[in-house]
């Protein structure tokens, strides 16, 4: 039998970071097994499930490199099938109608509490009679449907995970309810209203014949009551792998608190695809000779639950940082330029990739080997942004210096008779500038580096001036240096 996964996000929020691993996983192992990968979205809560979620969620995993190979399918149109497997449980007499307010429930819940006992339904609207259902109608009350769950049942389960897991009926909160607001219908007969996740999920990765599914840890209180409704829906149960939660620096679940969630997030921060998806292999999952760089397709090819991880998988900022920084040293120019525009132009640059291409790749292969993170092109691009800079306190000080306001003015008119093209030319312009005065290079330097850059610190000097010199702006730093210099 062909391997068949899935990834089913709810859509009321942004593609989180965990349902993001929780796809890679499903991914590697559907390529690895050469099986299918489908996309579900479970848009059955329509108050809070959006469309741009949904949107973003598709874009998110799309980006990353994680392409499905049939969906996206909708719950909130497939309602018609949840309400027909509703009704069997119902006709087969495994479920009922409960009609508890929403007070009685919580009453229930206190008085359980005050006992401390675990809150649990307490089963008591499973054997109604006619005459107490006909009441309850009668007053208007909003009945759900709830599943029988017996107490003395074990489910047992072998995880791929977490090995052999075992719950206890009475472990699960009593009879659960699987649909909301259901209506006793004009001849008696029931309406079913919306139904439920933990039934949805059964109905629908039966029905699309899911033989693995692979989520996160969070779900494992779900999956016994899950197998309950398989077994009462006499369809077959899936093979189940719980994935560690992602935790932060200090061991707690990642969380909005650390300041990152979504997968759009990182890619504002400027990680790149390849890398994000790179590391989330790594979050939980080791490949057997240690290897830490891969693209997806490699990393499937040696996956396997074997190297899982039961534990939580700590998020190494660290780690991420130094992948992301692998990725965009290793990429030509050509190909980092337009994955750096997007933060250049967010930064009010201006820069023209048509029309600056000439200083734009020279600037791009400059500054790519020094990029951790694709935003760190910001404050790089800044010296290349405007005609003019603000010169730092270091650079005014150096400026200032005996003989420096000479050296500029002479590199200046040098400049004037011979325009540099490229690295040996102003190489050679800075010797012959420091041959002719007979001073210390390092001086030219330094003062170059002031009047050019106006900061003591940045990229490499020669090569940042052939840039300026492209863009126009080197003589007009030098004046405003030269001014500075002599006030
Ligand atoms: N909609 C659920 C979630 O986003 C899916 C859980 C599952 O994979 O069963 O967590």
């Amino acid at each position: 039998m062909s391997v068949r996964v899935r990834i089913a996000p709810s859509p009321t929020g942004n593609l989180h970071i965990g349902t993001a691993r929780t796809a890679v996983f499903n991914w590697l192992f559907a390529r690895h097994q050469g099986g299918q990968f489908l996309l579900r979205i479970e848009d059955t809560d329509l108050e809070r499930s959006k469309s741009e979620y949904t949107q973003n969620i598709m874009e998110g995993l799309k980006w990353l490199g994680l392409d499905w190979d049939e969906g996206p399918f909708y719950q909130s149109q497939r309602l018609a099938l949840y309400r027909e497997k509703i009704q069997e449980l119902l006709d087969k007499g495994l479920a009922y109608r409960a009609y508890e307010t929403p007070e009685e429930l919580n009453a229930m819940r206190e008085a359980q509490a005050a006992r401390k006992q675990a809150p649990r339904y307490n089963n008591q609207h499973r054997h109604l009679s006619a005459a107490q259902i006909e009441a309850f109608e009668a007053e208007g009350r909003q009945a759900v449907i709830r599943f029988k769950i017996e107490d003395d049942r074990e489910i047992k389960w072998h995880d791929l995970v977490r090995g052999p897991v075992s719950w206890k009926g009475q472990d699960l909160g009593g009879d659960m309810v699987v649909a909301r607001a259901a209506a006793l219908g004009a001849a008696g007969g029931d309406v079913v209203g919306q139904p439920l996740y933990n039934f949805v999920v059964v109905v629908d990765d039966a029905d699309m014949a899911i033989t693995h599914v692979i989520r996160g840890e969070d779900h494992v209180g779900n999956t016994p009551k899950q197998i309950l409704l398989y077994e009462a829906l006499g369809m077959a149960v899936p093979i189940f792998a719980h994935t560690p939660l992602i935790l932060n620096e200090q061991g707690a679940k990642l969380s909005k608190r650390d300041g990152v969630t979504s997968v759009g997030d990182f890619q504002e921060m400027g990680f790149t695809a390849e890398a994000l998806a790179n590391y989330m292999t790594l979050l939980g999952w080791s490949a057997p000779d240690a290897q830490e760089l891969f693209t997806l397709a490699e990393a499937a090819e040696q996956f396997s639950f074997e190297r899982v991880n039961k534990a939580g998988a700590k998020f190494d900022w660290a780690k991420l940082d130094w992948i992301n920084s692998q990725y965009l040293h290793s990429k030509p120019a050509e190909a980092l330029l337009p994955m750096l525009m997007p933060y250049w132009e967010a930064a009010g640059y201006g820069f023209d990739i048509e029309a600056d291409q000439d200083w734009l790749l020279p600037l791009t292969a400059m500054i790519g080997p020094s990029l951790t993170r694709l935003k760190d092109c910001v404050a790089l691009g800044h010296f290349f942004a405007n005609p003019t800079m603000d010169f730092s306190e270091k650079a005014k000080e150096q400026l200032g210096q005996a003989g420096v306001a000479e050296a500029m003015q002479s590199v200046l008119a040098a400049l004037q008779q011979t325009p540099i093209t490229g690295v040996e030319d102003a190489k050679g312009l800075i010797n012959q500038v420091t041959k002719a005065l007979g001073v210390k290079k390092g001086l030219i330097m330094r003062s170059l580096r002031a009047a050019l850059m106006g900061d003591m610190q940045g990229p490499d000097l020669v090569e940042s001036w052939v840039i300026l010199h492209r863009r126009g702006f080197d003589q007009q730093r030098l004046e405003q240096a030269i001014a500075l210099a002599h006030p």
